[in-house]
């Protein structure tokens, strides 16, 4: 049975009904997310079009909303938690100085990744696939080693920058589904902790830069993004640079901007600047996708799911453009903080079994 730990909220069992329908949801996403990989891998068009203008539109307003969902049933996560569902890991604790390094990495590998969708992985379905596999093999390796979610889900997963910023004033706290009790691997633990954001923890230089990076520079870094059109080749060293000018343009302008503000605003507040930068960051990413999905892009085909600008007048846009930043902007900023983590703390593991903390 748990035992209780004064600074937190510990929650209670699953009970095995509902153990099992979150293992049905996560087997079923699981292989949604295989069926994803294959067609990535073998049917390139048709895996392009569910992973880059399927999944990963939907996945920040997810994040937004009810990130715990997507952390329970992440197919990633399911994937890389296996060695510890089964008992095969060595269930080691990464200090705060390691752990820092991993978030400071994630945001890092982030920035890096992502414009390369631009140059290779929107129009290429096995470079993609073969992304993803890199990562499941990473965090499968990672699982062997560390306790429950600390080294991939929120250590080094490149997502998990975003989750974090976004998930900010979620919706509900969902039961957590992977961790059978919690073994306070992760102090803040993401999952667990109330109104969680980037700069919650300020324990090491690395923690206190990767929350100033994912904060300051992801409206910028995204603003930048949807103004680079996909290459369809690479064919020089130039191109290859050219599709992360105008994101790290973006990242360093927001960024100097955010240090600005954060100067003047007084600490208490430092929250709520969190919270408008947020809502800024996804209000800009919705601003240009939800367009380009329906034909409206700034770049003829890029990131177009099904070509509706015959159908849908395009004095549509600008209200959808007000629609989904008001949304967010209400949902992170004005909306008061629920005091909700994204997922309930499992009961906490007896003292004597418990990692000490580092
Ligand atoms: S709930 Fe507990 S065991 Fe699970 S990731 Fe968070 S701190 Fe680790």
């Amino acid at each position: 049975m748990s035992t209780t730990h004064a600074p937190f909220k510990s929650g209670i069992d699953l009970s095995p009904k509902s153990r099992a329908a979150w293992r049905v949801a996560q087997s079923g996403v699981w292989l949604v997310g295989a069926a994803i990989l294959t067609c990535l891998l073998f049917f390139p068009p048709v895996g392009l079009i569910l992973f880059w203008n399927i999944l990963i539109p939907v996945a920040p307003a997810l994040f937004v909303v009810a990130v715990g969902v997507w952390r329970n049933v992440c197919p990633l996560a399911t994937t890389n938690l296996l060695p510890r569902t089964f008992g095969l890991s060595q269930k080691k604790k990464l200090t705060a100085i390691q752990l820092g390094k991993l978030n400071l990495i994630a945001v890092i590998l982030l920035f890096a990744l992502v414009p390369l969708r631009h140059a290779i992985f929107n129009n290429n379905g096995p470079a993609t696939g073969l992304l993803i596999i890199t990562m499941a093999m990473i965090g499968i390796g990672m699982g062997f080693v560390y306790e429950w979610k600390s080294a991939w889900c929120s250590g080094l997963c490149p997502v998990h920058p975003v989750e974090k910023l976004y998930g900010g004033n979620t919706f509900a706290a969902i039961p957590n589904a992977h961790c059978l009790e919690c073994q306070n691997c992760v102090v803040p633990c993401p999952d667990s902790t109330p109104n969680i954001h980037p700069i919650s923890s300020k324990k090491t230089l690395y923690h206190q830069l990767s929350g100033l990076l994912i904060v300051g520079g992801l409206p910028g870094f995204i603003w930048g993004w949807f103004h680079v059109p996909d290459e369809s080749s690479v064919s020089s060293f130039r191109t290859l640079l050219s599709v992360y000018q105008l994101p790290l343009v973006g990242l360093v302008a927001s960024s100097v901007v955010y240090i600005i503000v954060s100067m003047m605003v007084p600490a208490k507040y430092e929250q709520k600047l969190i919270s408008v930068f947020a809502a800024a960051g996804v209000s800009c990413y919705y601003w240009y996708r939800i367009p380009a999905l329906i034909g409206y892009g700034k770049f003829a085909d890029d990131g177009l799911l099904y070509n509706l600008s015959n159908l849908i007048p395009v004095w549509i846009i600008p209200i959808i453009h007000l629609a989904t930043t008001a949304f967010f902007f209400y949902f992170l900023v004005f909306r008061k903080p629920n005091n909700q983590s994204w997922v309930v703390r499992p009961p906490f593991a007896a003292k004597e079994k418990m990692h000490p903390l580092v």
